[in-house]
C-alpha cells in the first residue's frame, strides 16, 4: 500500500508545473539566456525586443513589466533574459517573502540604475508593502518614516531608476492600482507541441541525452503545454531508456514510459482525468462551483484555477459557465462515458 502511495506521489510531482526543490538546478541549467533562444511566445518576444531596444537607445530603464500565466511557462526565464539583454543585474524575490516595508526598502535601495527587481507571485505581496511600491514604480521615490510620536515625519528617498518585473498566475488577482503601474503586461500561453518539441531537443542536447524525432515529439505532446514539465519528463524518460532500452529515447520507448507515468495520449495526467471524472460522475457533468469542486477533489481552489483548469479549458475538455465548471462533450468521450441525451453546453460569454 505504502508503495502505491509513493508511486502516486511521484507521478503527481512529475506533472506539477510549479517549481520544486530539485528543479532549481535543472531550471538554471536549461534556462535560455537570450531572447533569441527563448522558444515560442512570439508576440511577447517581439514586443519585448522593441522595448529593450528603445530602453537601450534612450539609455533609460526599461518600463515595468508584468508577466502572467500558469507556472512553468517561462516567467522567471524571461525576467533573467531581460536583465542579460540589458546588461544589468537582477534581484529575485517573491511576494510572500517581502513581509514588511523595511524588506522592500532594503531591496529597492540596493538596486543600481537600470537594474531589474523580479517579484514572483506579486499578487501575494501584502497590501501595506504594496502601497510603498506605488511611488517607487511611478517616481522612483520611497517614503520612509523617521522618528516617532509627535516628531514622526515622512521623508522621500530618491531611488535609482529600475525596472520591476512582476510575475503572477492570474492578472485578476492583482489590485488595479498595482496593475495600472506596469507599462507592459504580457500573458504567456501554453506552448504548442512543435514549440515544446524544440525545447525538448534543446534540453536533450544540453544534457547529452540521446532522443530521436518521434521520442521528442511524444514527450512534447504530453507535457501539458509546459516547458518545465517537458524538461522533467525528458529526464525521467531518459532514466527509463537507460534501464529498459539502450539509453536512446525513441518513439515507442517514450510511449511506454509515459504510459507508466499515467500520462495518456492526449497528454492528460491522473489529476486532469480525476477532475473531469468527478464533475461527470458526482455533479452530473456540471455546472459545479469551483469551491465545491475543490472540496470534492481535495485540492485548493486556487491550484485548480491556476494549474488544472486553464489547460483543460484550452484543450476543450472543460468550460467555464455562469454557474460553474462544466465538462464538455470531449471530456465524456475521452473518459469513455456516454454523453447524456439531454447534454447541453452553456457557454459563458465574456
Ligand atoms: P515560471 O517562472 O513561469 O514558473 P520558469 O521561467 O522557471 O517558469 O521556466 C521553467 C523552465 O522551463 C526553465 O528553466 C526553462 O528551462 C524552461 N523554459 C521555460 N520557457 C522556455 C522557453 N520559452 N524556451 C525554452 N525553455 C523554456
Amino acid at each position: 500500500m505504502a508503495r502505491k502511495d509513493e508511486q502516486d506521489e511521484e507521478r503527481a510531482d512529475l506533472m506539477d508545473p510549479a517549481r520544486r526543490e530539485d528543479d532549481a538546478a535543472l531550471d538554471r541549467a536549461l534556462r535560455p539566456e537570450r531572447l533569441a533562444d527563448f522558444v515560442g511566445q512570439d508576440p511577447v518576444k517581439e514586443q519585448l525586443a522593441i522595448a529593450l531596444e528603445s530602453a537601450r537607445m534612450r539609455g533609460e530603464a526599461l518600463d515595468h513589466v508584468l508577466l502572467c500565466g500558469p507556472p512553468g511557462l517561462g516567467k522567471t526565464t524571461l525576467a533573467t533574459i531581460l536583465a542579460r539583454e540589458l546588461g544589468s543585474a537582477i534581484t529575485c524575490t517573491s511576494g510572500p517573502v517581502v513581509e514588511r516595508p523595511g524588506d522592500l526598502a532594503g531591496l529597492l535601495t540596493n538596486l543600481r540604475a537600470r537594474n531589474i527587481l523580479f517579484v514572483d507571485e506579486i499578487h501575494r505581496m501584502n497590501h501595506v508593502v504594496e502601497e510603498y511600491l506605488y511611488p517607487a514604480m511611478e517616481d522612483f521615490g520611497l517614503d520612509i518614516m523617521i522618528d516617532r510620536g509627535p516628531n514622526a515625519r515622512s521623508v522621500r528617498l530618491k531611488l535609482e531608476p529600475f525596472t520591476l518585473v512582476g510575475a503572477t498566475t492570474r492578472t485578476g488577482l492583482l489590485t488595479s492600482p498595482l496593475r495600472a503601474r506596469f507599462g507592459m503586461t504580457f500573458r504567456l500561453d501554453y506552448y504548442r507541441p512543435d514549440e515544446l518539441y524544440r525545447i525538448v531537443l534543446r534540453s536533450a542536447a544540453l544534457m547529452a541525452i540521446a532522443v530521436d524525432e518521434a521520442g521528442a515529439l511524444e514527450i512534447a505532446r504530453r507535457s501539458r503545454g509546459t516547458p518545465r514539465i517537458a524538461n522533467r519528463l525528458l529526464r525521467r524518460v531518459r532514466d527509463y531508456a537507460v534501464v529498459k532500452g539502450d539509453g536512446c529515447i525513441t518513439g515507442p520507448l517514450s510511449i511506454d514510459a509515459l504510459e507508466m507515468f499515467l500520462i495518456d495520449r492526449q497528454g492528460l495526467d491522473e489529476m486532469d482525468r480525476r477532475l473531469l471524472q468527478i464533475i461527470i460522475t458526482k455533479f452530473g457533468g456540471g455546472p459545479v462551483g469551483i469551491d465545491t469542486l475543490a472540496v470534492a477533489i481535495g485540492e485548493e481552489a486556487d491550484t485548480l484555477e491556476d494549474v488544472y483548469e486553464p489547460y483543460l479549458i484550452q484543450q476543450g475538455y472543460l468550460q467555464r459557465t455562469r454557474r460553474g465548471r462544466q465538462a464538455t462533450r470531449l471530456a465524456y468521450e475521452h473518459l469513455g462515458v456516454a454523453v447524456p441525451p439531454d447534454f447541453q453546453s452553456e457557454l459563458f460569454q465574456g
